[in-house]
């Protein structure tokens, strides 16, 4: 963990002081996504961070849909929010919806109104929009802000009661048209929208904006620390002054770093639009930075904590490596995968001293792990390995097989390339070998000490799979921040689809497996496997591979 006894992150900082000067005994932290679509890599750090401070510390959080938005959200996302949530390793305590306040909210409202610190506006939003100054210049006071509070009140009901169309009238807090900060002039709090509400249905005709619901909500469930991104720290002022004019519960609002990770998108808008215009599968699609995507690519909660957790909590904003995620990727699985033998590319072997029949060796599931014992592996008399693991002419210090070169074929025998059969084209169609008979793997008497270890199926056993192999779903780094539309730097090449040659324990493979093939990379089962055909994810390689890849596309320019 990033945040020991000695580095405290500034909100533990924040939250030691408050409980040490009595504060608080305990605090309340929630997660508020607006159900607008599913949750990414960036609301994995927003939901880690909120969280782990209720585990560190006395309290709960709560998990609150921000659903002041009727047209864009749906109960889809609220699933698939909650899934993923609890599929990272965690569970909230209260499940609430700004949606369960909107009464609440609506007497708020009328309080400020007879506080006269509230009106009605029958302004357009362009002309609200015309007075509202510049930084630099003050707003103009709406013809309309000295209405009655009676007036007021009246106008509002009837705004309510679906009296008016959409846009013609708005409910404007009255603060001050030429303060400093453009959004306490008179911010609108509440719009009219004749739209169904994926929660509340056809009850309410009037919504409140973001300002108007998101303090209170966090006021009313007695929210202790408010934790958003930085673009929210102009709001801060409004959502402090709303309070105090209600005289509610006292929630304060923190603020830090979006977490975005680099040759991605990470904005539910933009990540729409790739679903809508099919670039991708859909939001669980294995090269999204959705969590579903990620989950489906092979990821484990794991690591995508340990990710959140490496990255810590900013104040400033940065791009971070998707390399670092995928680092984590590889830590995890090379603790937990099963070690499986697949070939590629294949070239046959004959083992021209190997009698007829099978025999069964066996392999040891993970090196890592002794618990994962062991499984079997059928040898014969043909093999496949990989066409790359062969050379004609091999150069100085080349392991592997080459003519007259012995290799170790792994947890098997030792063998030596006697011949190479060619088709008419020049092509290498088969290797004819020897093996050592008293060279096995964990009995190996042959004294002979060979620096190449390949991996191998047995040809009649092996099991054809399909195998999806992602890369980068953008060339550059910044695709939002590119010229022009981010979708003009998707990387054409991010799946490749190849046939693998399998050992046949993989018949028993099931989803939440993880599987490291051999000098391959890590994989898990996809779930468009049916019917006896296997399709594995490829969810990082062993290595990187990113920077070989830059050279063979050129540039980092579409
Ligand atoms: P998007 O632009 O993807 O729609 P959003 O901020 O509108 O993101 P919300 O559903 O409102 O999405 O976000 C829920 C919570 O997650 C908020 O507190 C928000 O600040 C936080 N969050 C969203 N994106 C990130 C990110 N990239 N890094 C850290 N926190 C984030
Ligand atoms: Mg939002």
């Amino acid at each position: 963990m990033a945040t020991t006894e000695t580095s405290h992150n500034f909100l533990e900082e924040i939250i030691e002081e408050n409980l040490k000067n009595g504060t608080y005994k305990s605090i309340v932290t929630r997660f508020p996504p607006e159900p607008n679509g599913y949750l990414h890599i960036g609301h994995a750090s927003s939901i880690c961070l909120n969280f782990n401070l209720t585990k560190k510390y006395p309290g709960y959080t709560n998990l609150r849909f921000d659903d002041t938005n009727p047209v864009t959200e749906d109960t889809e996302y609220v699933e698939s929010i909650k899934e993923d949530i609890r599929w990272l390793g965690f569970e909230w305590k209260h499940e609430r919806y700004a949606s369960d306040y909107f009464d609440q909210l609506y007497e708020f409202a009328v309080t400020l109104i007879k506080k006269g610190l509230a009106y009605v506006d029958d302004s357009s939003s362009d002309e609200i929009a015309k007075m509202k100054g510049t930084p630099t210049e003050p707003g103009k006071n709406s013809p309309f802000r000295n209405r009655s509070t009676e007036e007021n009140i009246s106008l509002f009901e009837k705004m309510k009661n679906g009296e008016f169309p959409d846009g013609s009238r708005t409910l404007r807090a009255k603060i001050d048209m030429a303060h400093i900060n453009m959004l306490m002039r008179d911010p609108v709090l509440y719009r009219i929208k004749h739209a169904h509400h994926h929660r509340t249905g056809d009850k309410w005709c009037i919504y409140p904006m973001y300002d108007m619901a998101h303090g209170q909500s966090d006021s009313i469930e007695n929210v202790t620390h408010s934790i958003c991104t930085l673009e929210f720290v102009p709001h801060r002022e409004l959502y402090d002054w709303l309070i105090e004019k209600l005289e509610i519960y006292p929630s304060h609002q923190y603020e830090f770093a979006r977490r975005n990770i680099n040759y991605t998108v990470t904005s539910k808008r933009k990540l729409l639009q790739l679903v809508n215009e099919k670039y991708v599968a859909g939001w669980d699609d294995p090269r999204m930075p959705t969590i579903s995507g990620l989950r489906r690519r092979g990821y484990t909660p794991e690591s995508i904590r340990d990710f959140c957790e490496r990255i810590g909590v900013a104040k400033r904003e940065n791009l971070v490596d998707v390399g670092l995620l995928e680092f984590c990727v590889r830590e995890h699985l090379n603790k937990i995968a099963l070690r499986r033998m697949v070939v590629f590319d294949p070239v046959k072997v004959v083992i021209t001293n190997y009698p007829e029949e099978y025999e069964l060796l066996k392999s040891e599931n993970n090196p890592e792990d002794e618990s994962a014992g062991t499984r079997e592996i059928p040898f014969g008399r043909e093999l496949y390995i990989e066409r790359d693991d062969f050379i004609e002419n091999p150069p100085k210090k080349y392991f592997r097989l080459a003519p007259g070169q012995k290799v170790r074929l792994k947890s098997a025998y030792i063998i030596k390339c006697d011949e190479m059969i060619k088709d008419a084209d020049g092509n290498i169609k088969e290797l004819h070998c020897t093996y050592l008979p008293e060279s096995r793997s964990g009995h190996d008497t042959s004294g002979i000490h060979v620096k190449g270890t390949l991996h191998w199926v047995s040809k009649n056993n092996a099991v054809e799979v399909e195998v999806r192999e992602y890369d980068r779903l953008f060339k550059v780094e910044n695709p939002a921040g590119e010229d022009g539309d981010f979708k003009d730097y998707i990387n054409e090449h991010s799946l490749k689809i190849v046939k693998g040659f399998a050992e046949p324990s993989l018949l028993y493979a099931k989803s939440e497996d993880r599987f490291q093939f051999l000098r391959k990379g890590y994989y898990c089962l996809d779930k468009d496997s049916a019917n006896g055909k296997f399709i594995f994810n490829r969810t990082v390689t062993l290595k990187d591979a990113w920077a070989k890849e830059q050279q063979k596309y050129g540039s980092n320019k579409p």
